[in-house]
């Protein structure tokens, strides 16, 4: 035998047992015995570094160090879930989705919500090549390094599957690992993991990969993301990846009508408490690939499927104390300061109590007793008060009429439900806040300056707000505490990188109340520079698609303000893009505007993403099924039967790729 048929031998067989061990539950072999073939192996694979492979077994101990994880475009968007809470929801679910089907015989897969991080895993030719997070969902940071230590994901794919795919899962951090976990942390007098969820999406991101491969952690799928068409239903998919080794839970179920639907929630709102790991519901999917496909997708979540969530749990405790937090923007959130209580595995201290309608709707006084409950968010939350534990002596409680961090005297305006504090230039957490969300990653996106940094530069004085800190030179800072020169250069050079930063990023930077990244996009596109937008009066802002009073008002009140007039000069001098770029211009138009079109199949000469930008650039709109409201569809190959059928009833006329280019040209 060949060397490199012996090395290709024993790395078959140590994947083998892995998937024995790992997916299946079933060791075949002992520890030890396993221990010594990866040796083995070890060796080998060190005298014959012709053979290297970033797959073999031995690699699922780590070794890299990653200090800036990529940012990966998903090729497919990574959309989030629809909720639901109780029956009827799901009804009210089942019968939107037979009249968007016009049928009424629909099938279900039921899967666990598993309680974790989500994951994106690529395959090429049967090899893992790449694992990226969630992110935004449209684009998320790499992981492979990391993901390829858990052992539980095949790093090769021998037998028969689909052969372009990605795997979508969630990365879980068992219990029974979390709690030794915390043990060893405890005995090393080290502070406890809050959760498993929290620790689990931690771990994704830990610079070295050695690391990762410590901790317990495990990979549940959930989905299958391919155009090839071999699978005709979701579990038959599922089920096939599981086959070719895929840790797919054997939790999941087929469920031939809603009834079997609410059998599987019934059983395992009580089972869940025995698993191995945290489920916070149920995620209900239509089981027909082809009916999804012509469901399609809200801007949010798929309409094929919905998350069913299990009935919080519930403790009581008591207020102790209501404290006011002062945001980035100057809105009050009251918070509720209560004596500390275990729920759901965490210890709960805080709850946000919202706004002052809040507080009177639910009359909570200091000492009342309150029933706190965890529902899918981390932050819990206030459901009620326990009325007959209220003490005698008890006062309603008196919303804070001053700002707790600068005395200035709290606004409220008609129709809005929080406070805020007006003074914007003189208020430490709105000055600070609006530094931090500056230079955050969905706004400037500035390497080498943290939360931390501005704090600094802040209290040496050396910035007050984020035009001051295209004034920072490396000299001014290298003597700060824990500034080193590289450091100090590298911050430097990163602000100066954020001139290159596009109009509607630096919009949404601004920080301009109700102005949020889509917002800002919008605007940006509408009025291409900053000072279009800021001339533009209230009836021309409202004018815009999307644009409402609230949002209108802002902007009025921003463009007004002298103090953001004279940041906005600033920023424009220091060369930050205050206008659309002439090379984006180029490519927008309005020719495809009041035009609605759905893309559907596989593309050629452009990649789905590039055209839905291209629609979108050219003033059109993309939706992602089909309506009377269509006004066009663009079928690649492959496209689905059912959106075939659908377009011809509806008479809307199909455009090759072809045809769509001549037409933006
Ligand atoms: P949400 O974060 O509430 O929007 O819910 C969406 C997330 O649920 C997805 O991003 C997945 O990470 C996670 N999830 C957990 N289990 C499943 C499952 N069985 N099917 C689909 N998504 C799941
Ligand atoms: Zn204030």
């Amino acid at each position: 035998m060949t060397i490199e048929k012996k090395i290709q031998l024993l790395r078959e067989e140590l994947n083998q047992h892995n998937y024995n061990y790992y997916v299946l539950d079933n060791a075949t072999i002992s520890d030890y015995d396993f221990d010594i073939k990866l040796k083995e192996l070890e060796k080998l694979e060190e005298e014959n570094p012709q053979f290297f492979d970033a797959n073999s077994p031995t690699k699922r101990v780590g070794g890299g160090i990653t200090k800036n994880f990529e940012t990966i475009v998903h090729k497919n968007r990574m959309y989030s879930l629809d909720n639901s809470y109780s029956k009827e929801d799901l009804l009210d679910w089942e019968k939107r989705v037979q009249k968007n089907l016009g049928t009424e015989e629909i099938e279900y897969t039921c899967e666990l919500k598993y309680d974790g991080a989500s994951i994106n895993l690529t395959y090429e030719n049967g090899q893992f090549v790449r694992a990226v997070t969630r992110g935004d969902g449209f684009q998320g940071d790499e992981v492979t390094n990391n993901i390829r230590t858990i052992r539980s994901i095949p790093l090769t794919i021998n037998s028969d599957f689909v052969s372009d795919f990605e795997m979508r899962g969630e990365i879980i951090l068992p219990l029974d690992g979390f709690h030794k976990m915390n043990e060893e942390r405890v005995a090393n007098g080290e502070e406890e993991y809050r959760n498993p969820r929290n620790t689990a999406s931690g771990s994704l991101k830990l610079q070295d990969s050695t690391e990762v491969a410590k901790r317990p952690l495990d990979c549940l799928l959930y989905q299958v993301v391919t155009t090839e068409r071999k699978y005709k239903t979701h579990f038959e998919s599922l089920e096939a990846a599981r086959n070719v080794g895929f840790k797919v839970p054997q939790t999941i179920a087929f469920a031939k009508s809603i009834d079997e639907v609410f059998d599987f929630v019934n059983s395992w709102d009580i089972k869940r408490h025995d698993l191995p790991y945290e489920t916070d519901g149920v995620v209900i999917k239509v089981n027909s690939l082809q009916q999804q496909e012509e469901l399609g997708y809200t801007s949010k979540a798929p309409r094929w499927a919905i998350a069913y969530k299990f009935k919080a749990e519930q403790v009581s405790t008591v207020l102790n104390e209501i404290t006011y937090q002062v945001g980035r923007t100057g809105a009050i959130t009251p918070v509720a300061n209560l004596e500390p209580v275990e729920l759901a595995g965490t210890t709960v201290k805080r709850a946000s109590l919202h706004n002052a309608d809040q507080i009177e709707k639910l009359d909570i006084r200091l000492n009342d007793t309150v029933f706190v409950e965890k529902g899918g968010e981390i932050i819990p939350k206030i459901i009620s008060v326990n009325l007959t534990k209220r003490p005698v002596d008890s006062k309603a409680t008196v919303y804070a009429t001053h700002c707790p961090e600068c005395e200035t005297e709290l606004v409220r305006t008609e129709g809005d439900a929080k406070h805020y504090c007006p003074n914007e230039f003189g208020c430490a957490p709105q000055i600070a806040g609006r530094i931090q969300h500056y230079i955050s990653r969905k706004a400037m996106d500035i390497d080498g300056l943290g939360g931390e940094t501005v704090d600094l530069l802040r209290k040496e004085g050396l910035i007050k707000n984020y035009a001051d800190l295209y004034e920072l030179t490396a000299e001014q800072v290298i003597p700060l505490e824990r500034m080193a020169e590289k450091s100090a250069q590298n911050m430097v050079a990163g602000i100066e990188k954020s001139k290159e930063i596009p109009f509607e990023k630096v919009l949404f930077a601004l920080g301009i109340r109700f102005v949020g990244e889509t917002v800002a996009k919008k605007l940006a596109k509408h009025f291409k520079s900053i000072d279009n937008l800021m001339i533009a009066d209230f009836e021309t802002l409202i004018g815009v698609d999307e644009i409402g009073d609230r949002i209108a008002q802002s902007i009025l009140d921003f463009s007004n303000n002298l103090g953001n007039i004279e940041l906005v000069n600033r920023l424009k001098s220091y060369g930050v893009q205050l206008q659309v770029s002439a090379e984006s211009l180029e490519n927008q138009t309005d020719i495809l505007a009041g035009k609605v079109f759905v893309v559907s199949g596989v593309f050629h000469q452009m990649s789905r993403n590039e055209l839905k930008k291209a629609i979108e650039d050219n003033g059109g709109k993309v939706s992602s099924s089909i309506s009377k409201k269509t006004t066009y569809i663009i079928a690649g190959d492959n496209m689905g039967p059912s959106k075939l059928e659908k377009a011809q009833k509806l008479e809307i006329p199909i455009l090759s790729e072809q045809d769509f280019i001549d037409m933006i040209n």
